[in-house]
């Protein structure tokens, strides 16, 4: 059993609060968390660890959704609009794939728990992701993707993802949990998305989907009309949309869902979702850089839906870093107070997403996982704590994963 004392602590639960002058006890799972006399009487056998500088704990940090096979993607793809990039993603898929190996994808997550992210979930659309994830000490929920939008070949499509995700399943184990990803309302096929969500009822796994990310996603599912038309004539000039928002959503009925983006989605749609109990992936750097817009995270909180940050993959982002992420929001959520606006953006980089991924992680509570940071803040104090933790942190002092510190 360890003691950890620090000078500060952000426990990430509700109400948000910082603490001064805390310790917390631990072995794998938080035993106690306190002001410092308190535990020091409490737990007078305890291995004391006191932090270096001025010491802020907080929980690790969680990103719920990344592509980690498009890690590759250094300045290929087309960035300003969304349609042109799509192209550039189909043009630019093999040479990205090619560049891709298991060892960069696992130096990938090494960068990325470097950088305090403890717990992913991983959106993998082909399984080149694997092996790393399966070696990584981060907690991994490993998203096996489905799409295809070609009815003669729904059936093969299924096939090839239930042998992805058999192997997945095979592989389950404390810190790698099985899940489904349904790519998007305009790629994949009703039936095919009806099958993988069975399945992920059948199983209990959770669910990730790609809605309502675009303008031109909304116009093709609301009148068939705007850059998808262009971008579906292509292949086929008989292209129609598979179903409307509404169809698509009620689908997930009765899934666990996180639904990534939903930038462009309507008051009516957020309420279904709301009502599903589903969740919101914000990846506001990727929205940013594919041109789609801006999430009203406000009309989020006014009706009481919760949401999460992700980075989404390198594919539409130039960090997976989480803190880079918050640092990028702060500026972009202009019309939401800044010190307000931190705490929600830790919060939505901890506890809403262990939530959302159903880990027992994300906050300092007696009896999660002792999985948590040590930030070293010179010039902390209990009023701008937040604040400061998001706008000065590049990387934490120190990480704890399950109890165990981590070298990195
Ligand atoms: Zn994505």
């Amino acid at each position: 059993m360890k003691c950890l004392h620090v000078n500060y602590a952000i426990p990430c639960t509700k109400p948000f609060t910082c603490k001064e002058n805390y310790a917390i006890v631990f072995d794998t799972h938080i035993i106690d968390f306190g002001p410092k006399e308190l535990i020091t009487k409490r737990y007078p056998n305890a291995k004391n660890i006191i932090s270096k500088g001025q010491s802020v704990l907080l929980p690790g940090l969680i990103n719920p959704h990344v592509h980690l096979e498009f890690s590759a993607n250094q300045g290929v793809l087309d960035f300003g609009d969304f349609i042109p990039w799509l192209q550039s993603v189909i043009k630019h898929r093999d040479e990205l794939q090619k560049a891709i190996s298991s060892e960069k994808i696992l130096n990938t997550l090494t960068s990325m728990l470097a950088s305090g992210t403890t717990a992913i979930g991983a959106v993998s659309s082909f399984g080149l992701d694997l092996d790393a994830c399966l070696k990584t000490p981060l907690h991994v929920t490993y998203f096996t993707e489905i799409l295809g939008s070609r009815p003669d070949a729904v059936d093969i499509l299924f096939n090839d993802f239930k042998s992805r995700l058999n192997s997945v399943l095979k592989s389950a184990n404390k810190s790698f949990s099985p899940a489904i990803s349904i790519h998007s309302p305009y790629s994949t096929h009703p039936i095919l998305a009806q099958n993988a969500l069975d399945i992920a009822r059948k199983d209990d796994l959770c669910v990730s989907t790609h809605f309502m990310e675009s303008q031109a996603e909304r116009e093709w599912l609301d009148s068939a009309s705007g850059g998808f038309k262009e971008f579906f004539n292509a292949f086929s000039p008989y292209a129609k949309p598979f179903c409307n928002a509404k169809g698509y959503l009620s689908l997930f009925e009765n899934n666990h869902t996180l639904f990534t983006h939903a930038v462009q989605a309507k008051k009516s749609e957020l309420e279904y979702i709301k009502y599903q109990g589903g969740f919101i992936t914000h990846c506001p750097v990727s929205n940013r850089v594919l041109g789609c817009g801006l999430l009203d995270i406000n009309r989020l909180n006014q009706m009481q839906i919760s949401w999460h940050l992700g980075t989404d993959g390198l594919s539409s982002n130039i960090s997976l870093s989480l803190w880079d992420e918050m640092r990028n929001a702060l500026m972009m959520h202009q019309n939401f107070p800044l010190k307000e606006l931190a705490k929600e953006l830790l919060m939505g980089a901890t506890a809403n997403a262990a939530k959302a991924l159903r880990l027992n992680a994300g906050s300092l509570e007696i009896g999660k996982e002792a999985t948590f940071l040590i930030l070293d803040l010179p010039g902390a104090s209990l009023s701008n704590l937040p604040l400061h933790a998001i706008l000065h942190t590049k990387k934490p002092q120190s990480i704890y994963i399950q109890g165990e510190k981590i070298d990195v």
